[in-house]
């Protein structure tokens, strides 16, 4: 395994960031590591980089114990902080070779690593002159002159316009095919268009493991349905597959159905047979973004 986390706690002061949180990643994983703001994923993320040490529990990236061992694993690894450190009066150029002369990297050719994360048409640049997303590939490009097995990128996409977004979104997939990547975001979508495994934490512990593909064959279909006039729940139940029944208000109810089936079909025939006319319908799937809700909700 490229990373793994055994029963990791850590606590700062009598705050419990995060709660014997256990995971490993392969090669070829990218994956999601989401959660509200200050779920414990920047803890864990610094934890899996050597940068602060856990309470309890062990960490090893491609088997390197990263407590007893930082700067071994830390060759592994390459990191893009949330807050990107740039130095940001020196120039592309100038600041990858300064990075890779502190970090005594000597095998690299500067301008196949600019090319690789398409910073080409900008690589003449000061930093401060780039847009956002221009300099998260100089950031991404820091991180990966070293050639590590794995990537672990700490909210990369925060703060970038739509396009800029696609971009570095591609280009992160791209970095992934070989290498294992760890990306935290508090946005599921990213989820969804980067990501093949998503990890959910919240308030410190890890509440799901799962591939995309398992959760997206989810079939819960909720339906909002408003009726001309009140029923009783009880007559609801009479419908087929309805998993859970809420009434919201007057006339206005909604319905959980699991199937494959689309279930607004049968909800017409049964309101023709019933002589109930609907006022109104609304269905939606119980996607990934409602399922992150719920999970991530505080009770
Ligand atoms: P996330 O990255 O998911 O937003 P963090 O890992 O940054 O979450 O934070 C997890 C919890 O630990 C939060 O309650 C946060 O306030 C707390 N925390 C993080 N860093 C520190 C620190 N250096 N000192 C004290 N508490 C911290």
């Amino acid at each position: 395994m490229s990373i793994q986390l055994n029963s990791v706690t850590k606590i700062y002061g009598n705050q419990k960031a995060i709660n014997t949180i256990s995971f490993s990643a392969k090669k070829g994983e990218i994956v999601g590591f989401l959660g509200p703001n200050g779920a414990g994923k920047s803890t864990t993320m610094k934890i899996l980089t050597g940068f602060i040490k856990p309470n309890e529990g062990t960490v090893l990236v491609d088997d390197i114990n990263v407590v007893n061992n930082p700067i071994d694993a830390q060759k592994r690894i390459g990191y893009l902080p949330e807050h990107n450190p740039l130095y940001t009066d020196m120039y592309v150029k100038e600041y990858l070779q300064f990075h890779a002369d502190i970090h005594n990297i000597k095998t690299i050719n500067i301008n196949d690593v600019i090319s690789k994360v398409g910073l080409g048409k900008e690589a003449h640049k000061k930093i401060n002159q780039l847009s956002k997303g221009y300099r998260q590939r100089v950031g991404l490009a820091a991180a990966i002159l070293h050639d590590p097995s794995i990537l672990i990128l700490d909210e990369p996409t925060t703060g970038l316009d739509p396009n800029q977004l696609v971009e570095i979104r591609n280009l992160i997939k791209d970095l992934g095919k070989n290498k294992t990547v760890l990306f935290s975001t508090h946005i599921m979508q990213e989820v969804e268009a980067v990501c093949n495994r998503v990890i959910i934490i919240n308030n410190g512990e890890i509440v799901i493991d799962k591939q995309l593909n398992e959760l997206k064959e989810n079939n819960e279909q909720i339906i909002t349905i408003a009726f001309d006039y009140k029923i009783e729940e009880q007559f609801l139940q009479r419908l087929p597959n309805v998993t859970n029944i809420k009434n919201n208000f007057d006339n206005s109810w909604t319905l959980t159905f699991t199937s494959e089936e689309d279930m607004r079909p049968k909800l017409f025939d049964f309101a023709q047979e019933h002589e109930l006319k609907i006022l109104e319908l609304n269905s939606e799937n119980k996607n990934l973004e409602s399922l992150f809700r719920e999970l991530t909700s505080s009770k």
